[in-house]
């Protein structure tokens, strides 16, 4: 289950949160599991193919699993970093090429 406080994964028979101490009120225990923000995973796999598309989606999913409180925050939030990684290499990737074109015109 997880921690009504801080939403961290514990074992179901701690009675304290390792994470922040918060004590688990155990008749209040969530019994209905929040499904996986679609999103999130459209987010994730699109990170690796179309990263612009994927930290969309990505963004997208955070602000939905904030509002609903839906599982795969964490898949969005690594889609999210997957997807700026690929998008900082191409930046820099067609940074490179204008520098060494722009080299060779000059010479
Ligand atoms: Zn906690």
């Amino acid at each position: 289950m997880f921690c009504q406080n801080c939403g961290n994964q514990i074992d179901d028979n701690a009675d304290v949160c390792i994470k922040c101490g918060c004590l688990i009120n155990k008749s209040t225990k969530i019994t209905e599991e929040k499904p996986i923000n679609a999103m999130a995973i459209v987010g994730f796999v699109f990170s690796f193919i179309l990263d612009m598309v994927g930290l969309i989606c990505s963004i997208i999913a955070r602000n939905q699993c904030k509002k609903t409180g839906e599982k795969g925050m964490e898949l969005a939030t690594a889609g999210m970093i997957i997807s700026l990684v690929f998008l900082s290499f191409k930046v820099f990737a067609i940074l490179l090429a204008i520098i060494i074109s722009t080299f060779f015109l000059i010479i």
